[in-house]
């Protein structure tokens, strides 16, 4: 059959030309790529085969083969899972797919040099093309579990790509790498060392549920011995817990997280009983740049009985959750459960109430034992999580004890509720806050002044949600959420030494120049009157303590309402 040649899109050339001059010291990651791909491949076709028991299939031995040839120096990863048909290959190996790679770039982007790019590769999983970092020659053989027919795919990565058809292959995927001559030197890079091949594995892939077999050196005039199995295969979330290292739990974060930092904070639960299931859920270091647009893929994956279910399944957390990564295996649910009955079953939502309650006190606790890690959460995660005050009543408690809010108070640490409400002065009643789009906007505004002046703490409130949580939950332990834009607001005028008596008189006094100033400014304003909220600036707006703040008047406006 005839070898098709065809152009990378531009932006699979950018990521290409990187790999390919890549300094990155970690190349090791590449074969963590091509077997986490191996990976998702037999577990996609355990599915199909669970969903279509008319595909014809062989899953009589799932498995990941690793096979070296030192003397030609390649280094093929093979997989008997579901394969690509001929558009798969195009559409998923000629493009960028993977929505990993497209953040890379945009960050690469951002950093806006090539020095940074190495580390880059290293923080995000850059998925196939990573191949290139070792190898000057890719080839690719795959046939999709059910058809007849297979395809090759071959590039040196610069620039084209072939495709051809091919009447034989195996089911699965192969994918050979023709190591780069120059890495033979560094042994460091000797990717077609079997102790270095062993030496990956375990170290990023051990947790694989699969099984990575080496294939062994055929040896003149031996028999050729057995093939060794790489990794352990164990589940974690079904070990015990201490017998699980960090090392292990940060590998499977990284493999189903797709994020290749270090995980905040690891959460595990087992519920045992009518329902039984383990969850092993991760909080993340850093919010991806995406997690407030719509397209947003949440959720954790779902196995039933150690088979893998599904990927971001949204059933199982709040969306105010979103950003949780983890695993969660039922024993009890069908292999076939569907969204839909997903959606309905009463054993799952028991199980998001339990998962939700469990991911808040884990916050609440790392609040109390372990401040900075807390800091870093509440900085990446806290704009989301209020989300959860506006819709989750339920757990409303819960959030107000795990949030933090910028205050007056100390300009270089957030506040709780329960600090501040320890720090309120003699005969203060309420919770002063006000909302703005920055500190900065909101320190300089002349309702600031009379709280600077009598040292009133307020709660600096930025993130567009703090407008429509303040309203949702309207007080903290008995004592009233109060913008302080809002309103009459006294502050105990004695304090100041201007006694009821005095206000009564400056109002005479002052009488008719309000009455004038109304009468005139009466198509812009409802009322103007003496405030004591001033201590520098001549006047202020204020609204009425049941109208919109001025801060989401704006955001109103702005969105055309
Ligand atoms: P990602 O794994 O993050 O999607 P990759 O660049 O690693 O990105 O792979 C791109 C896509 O190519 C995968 O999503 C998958 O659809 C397909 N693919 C890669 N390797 C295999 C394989 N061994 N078997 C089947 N499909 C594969
Ligand atoms: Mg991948």
């Amino acid at each position: 059959m005839p070898t098709e040649t065809f152009e990378f899109q531009v932006e699979a050339r950018q990521l290409l030309k990187l790999m390919i001059h890549s300094v990155y010291s970690n190349k090791d990651v590449f074969l963590r790529e091509l077997v986490s791909n191996a990976s998702d491949a037999l577990d996609k076709l355990r599915l199909a085969v669970l969903r279509d028991d008319t595909l014809d299939a062989d899953t009589s031995d799932l498995h990941i083969e690793i096979d070296i040839d030192a003397e030609a120096r390649t280094l093929t990863v093979r997989d008997n899972g579901i394969g690509m048909s001929h558009e798969e290959v195009t559409r998923l190996i000629g493009t960028i797919a993977n929505s990993g790679t497209a953040a890379f770039l945009r960050e690469l982007r951002e950093a806006g040099d090539a020095a940074g790019a190495d580390g880059l590769i290293g923080q995000f999983g850059v998925g196939f093309y990573s191949g290139f970092m070792v190898a000057d020659e890719v080839t690719l053989l795959t046939r999709r579990a059910g058809e007849s027919e297979g395809t090759r795919w071959s590039s040196r990565g610069e620039g084209t790509y072939t495709l051809e058809t091919v009447a034989e292959a195996p089911q699965g995927t192969s994918v050979t790498l023709h190591l780069k001559p120059a890495d033979a030197e560094n042994q460091l890079h000797d990717y077609a060392a079997p102790w270095k091949v062993r030496e990956i594995v375990k170290r990023y892939s051990d947790f694989i549920t699969w099984p990575i077999r080496l294939v062994p050196e055929p040896r003149e005039g031996e028999d050729t011995p057995e093939p060794e199995t790489l990794n352990s295969m164990k589940a974690l979330w079904a070990r015990p817990r201490e017998e699980v290292s960090e090392d292990e739990y940060r590998e499977l974060y990284q493999h189903i997280g797709h994020d290749w930092r270090e995980p905040l904070e690891t959460i595990r639960l087992q519920a045992e009983g009518t329902f039984e299931y383990q969850a092993l859920l991760f909080l993340p270091s850093h919010a991806p740049h995406d997690l407030f647009t719509q397209g947003y893929q949440r959720g954790v994956q779902l196995y039933v009985k150690r088979v893998f279910i599904m990927d971001d399944c949204e059933e199982l957390l709040p969306p105010y959750l979103r950003f949780v990564k983890g695993v969660v295996d039922a024993q009890d649910l069908s292999l076939n459960v569907s969204r839909e009955i997903l959606q309905q079953d009463r054993h799952i939502r028991m199980m998001r109430r339990r998962l939700t309650k469990k991911v808040l006190s884990t916050v609440k606790e790392m609040r109390e034992s372990a401040p900075e890690r807390y800091a870093t959460f509440w900085r990446e995660f806290g704009a989301v999580l209020k989300e959860g005050l506006v819709t989750d009543s339920e757990n409303r408690d819960a959030l107000l004890a795990a949030a933090s809010f910028a205050s007056t108070h100390d300009a270089g640490a957030p506040t709780g509720l329960r600090a501040y409400t320890e720090r309120m002065k003699e005969g203060q009643d309420d919770i002063y806050f006000m909302t703005g789009e920055s500190r900065e906007a909101i320190e300089n505004s002349p309702h600031m002044e009379t709280f600077r002046a009598k040292g009133v703490e307020v709660l600096l409130l930025t993130d567009p949600v703090d407008e429509v949580w303040v309203d949702a939950v309207g007080e903290y332990e008995g004592k009233r959420l109060r913008s302080i834009a809002k309103g009459e607001i006294d502050l105990g005028g004695d304090e100041d030494g201007t006694a009821d008596e005095e206000k009564d008189k400056q109002g005479e006094a002052y009488a008719a120049l309000l009455g004038w100033m109304t009468e005139h400014l009466a198509d812009d304003v409802k009322e103007v009157r003496l405030s004591s909220r001033l201590t520098v600036s001549p006047a202020c707006v204020v609204s009425d303590a049941d109208e919109l703040t001025p801060a989401l008047e704006n955001m109103y406006r702005a969105m055309g309402q």
